[in-house]
């Protein structure tokens, strides 16, 4: 019932697919009877699913899981009926005895939903890729993107790129670019402040400001370090630099990150 790849489910998805299979039926439905007119009221537990979906606004494709959030909006232009949505608590079979019946359709419709998912775990459909509405597909090494386009078309494009050539500038250390726990990286760097990106990135290309760049660069006359007047002033050697004052600026700086 649910579209997509194992790798795309989850629960904002099952919400989302809930809603498609809502509409795409009252379509088939509206088709069939010729489009009579009427209201549908979607109920769910998933506030923001709602809200992305239901809203008035057109699809972003930035957004997570736009494929779907745009299929349901093109289902509902589709018909002339009145779509409305009410957001509703989940779960509250457990907290309250007596429950409205909205409340009492959603805590069934999630038990219907946990024993069709423990079904699948032994008995899996084929992933069903196709929405009725979609505008196009993004596929990218025979998977379906879905969510974050921007950075997997960047990775896609520029990834294995830009890999070969800080490797070929030998910054791997020799190691094999697939060896890097790349997941661990981004996950690292997405923590840091955008001050302590800037520095990291300089810091791993080599291209901060260093007697030795500077040199180069044609902005000053020797590579020296200014402190201690080494031959020549490298990332490493910043690091290392043993000159008294050398500390303290250290010391600010990574402060002021
Ligand atoms: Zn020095």
């Amino acid at each position: 019932m649910t579209p997509g790849a194992t790798r795309a489910q989850g629960s904002y998805w099952s919400e989302l697919s809930g809603i498609y299979r809502i509409i795409t039926t009252i379509n088939a439905v509206t088709t069939y009877y010729q489009q009579p007119q009427g209201t549908v009221l979607i109920v769910c537990d998933g506030e923001a699913t709602l809200t992305k979906s239901m809203n008035q606004w057109t699809s972003n494709p930035l957004d997570k899981q736009f494929d779907i959030i745009h299929a349901i909006k093109a289902g509902i232009r589709q018909t002339k009926i009145t779509w409305k949505s009410k957001h509703i608590k989940g779960h509250q079979e457990q907290v309250a005895l007596l429950l409205c019946d909205k409340a009492r359709w959603n805590d069934e419709m999630d038990k219907v939903a946990k024993k069709h998912w423990e079904h699948i775990q032994t008995n899996p459909d084929p992933p069903i890729n196709s929405l009725l509405g979609k505008p196009w597909e993004l596929w990218l090494d025979d998977k379906k993107v879905s969510t974050t386009v921007k950075s997997q078309l960047l990775e896609h494009t520029c990834g294995q790129a830009a890999q070969n050539y800080w490797s070929n500038k030998t910054r791997f250390n020799g190691m094999d670019t697939k060896s890097i726990d790349w997941t661990a990286i981004h996950k690292v760097v997405t923590g840091m402040t955008i001050k302590q990106r800037w520095w990291t990135t300089k810091f791993v290309t080599r291209f901060c400001m260093t007697g030795q760049r500077m040199h180069q660069w044609g902005k000053r006359e020797t590579a020296t370090c200014p402190h201690c007047k080494h031959e020549t002033e490298t990332m490493v050697h910043i690091l290392q630099c043993l000159h008294p004052g050398v500390q303290t600026i250290s010391d600010s700086c990574i402060k002021d990150l």
